[in-house]
């Protein structure tokens, strides 16, 4: 096995799995290190379902048009072809996805771009010098793996291997640091689905009730469940934990422990309430909780809400979104929603994704360098595959032109990523 790659991607979730399979198209030699077994990130270890918008409706002609970069489209063709090939689920098939076809689907595509994969293995150690990450340790099944890469991308949604090189970061809001709340997801089985479509307005009628009087603790305003492939079950996006630190190992642990009960208080109040849940069972509960936010690595560019809702252009821009302004409650109940119009998208300029003071290191993902409310936004899993793919797209042009990420040709990037149906510059 051998311990020197052009590029190493650390964390295989969209933004990892897209700028490893993008940069290993256009001829980069790729490792992609991945924590848990599986390629996927927040879908599949977090359970978080279904995907965001990512399209707009153009004024006057409304045509759709989609804003997220051509992989991910590839990503979800591939998963139609197995998931629901005869359109019988009555799914929409541009929102919904089974995660176990998902994670079967991005070994497939990042292993038949050449990507060489890499699982069960954390980055625990970088070696830095004068801007440039030389090597890294990371504890694989067993064994301490010292590797080596010419560049580095950092697509960790914690932006732990820009932490561990030493690079700056921002924390939560502006404030008082306090990052949006996390959540661990569930799946609940033996629902009679019928009957919860008919009381979805009691169910949350009767939840604010109970809250508001201090017998139901979760803090979540309402009860949020989308419905998914399997026969009888929901799916609950709706335990929140407050004022925790995502980036504190002891923190977490709480905020695991305190949402595992919220898992249950809402199983309790749901059996002991409502029709259609006399058999219902906790299915399955993400292997760990799902976090929103938590580092965002400094930049040679800060992304602001400014910049989003004044739709903002850059030279450098590498993507766009629309998805809206979306925070849920740092520290206790209620959602900000800001939405972007018809025909509206704002543009992230290549310099969110080099960290400041590194030479040979990208960010990718939710944690490139923009301010708590920019993040609330670009945050969703389309467009962190569209700003992976365009970090695996300059890879490919610094390599060919023998120069730096942070140096590298941007004219050419946005030419290649224009032609890979990015909506830049449009
Ligand atoms: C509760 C919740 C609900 C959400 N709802 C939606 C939604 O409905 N729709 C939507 O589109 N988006 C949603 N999001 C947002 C979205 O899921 C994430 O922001 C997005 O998946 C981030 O992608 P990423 O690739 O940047 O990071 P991630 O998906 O988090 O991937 C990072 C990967 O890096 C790996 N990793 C981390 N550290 C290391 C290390 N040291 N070594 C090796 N590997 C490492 C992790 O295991 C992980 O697989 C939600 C998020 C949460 C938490």
């Amino acid at each position: 096995m051998k311990n020197k790659y052009e590029l190493i991607v650390v964390g295989g979730g969209f933004a990892g799995v897209a700028a490893a399979i993008s940069a290993a198209r256009h001829g980069v030699d790729v490792l992609l290190i991945e924590k848990y077994n599986c390629l996927g990130g927040a879908a599949v270890s977090q359970l978080v379902l279904p995907f965001m918008p990512y399209w707009t409706q153009m004024p006057v002609t409304l045509e759709r048009k989609f804003l997220c970069g051509g992989l991910f489209l590839e990503i979800f063709e591939e998963m139609n072809k197995l998931t629901d090939p005869e359109g019988k689920s009555g799914f929409n098939k541009l929102l919904y996805f089974d995660e176990e076809i998902l994670k079967l689907v991005l070994n497939r595509m990042a292993i038949a771009s050449g990507v060489k994969l890499l699982f069960n293995t954390t980055v625990t150690e970088v070696e830095a010098e004068n801007g440039n990450i030389k090597s890294i340790k990371a504890l694989g099944k067993s064994k301490v793996l010292e590797l080596e890469a010419d560049t580095f991308i950092d697509a960790t949604g914690d932006g732990e291997l820009s932490m561990l090189a030493g690079c700056s970061y921002k924390l939560g809001r502006e404030k008082d640091s306090l990052c949006q709340p996390m959540t661990l997801c569930f799946r609940m089985s033996g629902v009679d689905r019928e009957k919860y479509n008919q009381n979805q307005k009691r169910i949350n009628e009767l939840y604010k009730e109970l809250r508001e009087k201090g017998v139901i603790k979760n803090p979540r305003e309402n009860v949020l469940v989308f419905h998914n492939y399997n026969d009888g079950v929901l799916h609950f996006n709706t335990t929140r934990v407050v004022k925790r630190n995502p980036t504190d190992p002891f923190d977490v642990t709480e905020a695991e422990i305190e949402a595992r009960e919220q898992v249950f208080e809402m199983l309790s109040f749901l059996k002991n309430n409502f029709e259609g849940f006399e058999n219902a069972r906790i299915l399955s509960t993400a292997l760990q909780i799902g976090i929103r936010e938590s580092r965002k690595i400094e930049g040679e560019y800060t992304l602001t809400v400014d910049d989003l809702t004044s739709l903002a252009r850059f030279d450098d821009a590498i993507a766009v979104s629309n998805y809206s302004i979306d925070i849920h409650s740092p520290d206790g109940t209620g959602t900000y929603q800001w939405y972007f119009g018809d025909g509206e998208w704002y543009e992230i300029p290549y310099r969110c994704l080099i960290p400041k003071g590194m030479n040979n290191l990208l960010v990718a993902g939710r944690c490139i360098s923009s301010t708590h409310e920019a993040q609330a936004s670009f945050r969703v899993m389309p467009y962190c595959s569209e700003i992976g793919q365009a970090a695996g797209v300059a890879v490919a042009v610094a390599k060919k032109n023998a120069t730096t990420v942070r140096d590298v040709d941007i004219k050419e990037v946005q030419k290649i990523l224009i032609s890979e149906d990015f909506a830049i510059n449009s």
